[in-house]
């Protein structure tokens, strides 16, 4: 089995440029973690536009299972510079974006346990960073913590004071281990209800 992560692409225009970023994420990952992410039906685009359609040719009709999620990954934030015209972030950093985005899809919280819908907004970005650095602590951690200070420190257009605010908050629950088992989003759940299920129905080895 090759252990690639060509799954979430859907069109070659977008393969080509985002497969450097997710090459990476499949060499850092486990084959059960990578496995975990293709049942999720995730596909990655990759968008050059302020506005654009998403066409039909990534999505052909007689595709058998509808697409669930899309992420789109924004050309204009992945090239985005500084005033001495050098590019802000570096490939670790738009890794980490790409993982954070599919941390939503694979780690959302319940919202049974957040009501108030502010209040779960900022959870889901909790959760979706727990994804981030759980998923390899070792490496991931230090991609996003990476992609969240120059986030911070620099000028970008479209992050506003209030977001920058909350990445700060956001930088403190990555470094503190306090939080790390806490959040438990549905990767974990379904990991649960899959051992209880196969408890209830071992398989028959005789
Ligand atoms: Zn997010």
């Amino acid at each position: 089995m090759t252990k690639n992560m060509n799954f979430l692409f859907k069109d070659d225009y977008s393969k080509s440029f985002l497969s450097q970023y997710t090459e990476i994420i499949s060499i850092k990952l486990k084959v059960k973690q990578i496995n975990e992410i293709k049942k999720s039906n995730i596909t990655l685009i990759y968008s050059s536009s302020p506005a654009e359609v998403i066409s039909n040719f990534c999505f052909p009709r007689n595709t058998k299972k509808n697409y669930e999620h899309i992420i789109s990954i924004d050309k204009n934030f992945i090239y985005l510079k500084n005033n001495d015209n050098k590019l802000i972030f570096k490939t670790t950093d738009i890794v980490a974006l790409i993982m954070h985005e599919i941390g939503h899809v694979m780690n959302e919280p319940d919202t049974l346990l957040f009501p108030d819908s502010k209040e779960y907004l900022k959870q889901k970005e909790y959760y979706a960073d727990d994804f981030v650095r759980s998923s390899n602590p070792l490496v991931f951690k230090n991609y996003i913590v990476s992609l969240h200070n120059k986030t911070i420190n620099n000028d970008i257009p479209y992050i506003s004071k209030e977001q920058k605010e909350e990445l700060i908050i956001r930088l403190k629950k990555l470094e503190s281990n306090e939080n790390y088992l806490n959040l438990i989003g549905h990767i974990k759940l379904t990991n649960n209800l899959r051992k209880a299920r196969n408890k209830k129905h071992p398989k028959n080895n005789s």
